[in-house]
């Protein structure tokens, strides 16, 4: 989509800090971190949010969810334990249209969601 600022992050329009890439997916430094390691993991296809995934495009969440075990380990947090979080909609605090899951560990989070 032309106007979306993860699509424009995939095709290099705008500057990332690239941690990890596959065919299917791409994985940057979030902006502005809320722990220690705060990475998001998005596809390259443009899926706007949780909501839009479908038998058409689902096949994406394997990519993703193995880019995740794989960049856990690249950062060295795969055995200290991290979160992979989706914010769906405006309650969940999705500020992004672009399906994009948020990695986040370095630090011992507790057992609360909330
Ligand atoms: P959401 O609130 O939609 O789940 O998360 C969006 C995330 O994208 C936020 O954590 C925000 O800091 C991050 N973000 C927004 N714009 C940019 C950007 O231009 N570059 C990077 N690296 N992260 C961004």
């Amino acid at each position: 989509m032309s106007d979306c600022i993860f699509c424009k992050i995939v095709k290099g329009e705008i500057p990332s800090k690239k941690v990890y890439e596959t065919d299917k997916v791409y994985s940057f430094h979030d902006i502005n971190p809320e722990a220690p390691v705060h990475v998001l993991i998005v596809p390259k296809q443009h899926i706007s949010s949780h909501n839009e995934l479908s038998e058409d495009n689902v096949d994406v969440m394997k990519d993703i969810h193995l880019a995740a075990n794989e960049i856990a380990k690249k950062l060295g947090i795969s055995d200290s334990g991290y979160r992979l979080i989706n914010n769906c909609g405006a309650d969940a605090g999705q500020t992004v249209f672009h399906l994009h899951y948020h990695l986040v560990g370095g630090a011992a989070m507790g057992s609360k969601i909330l």
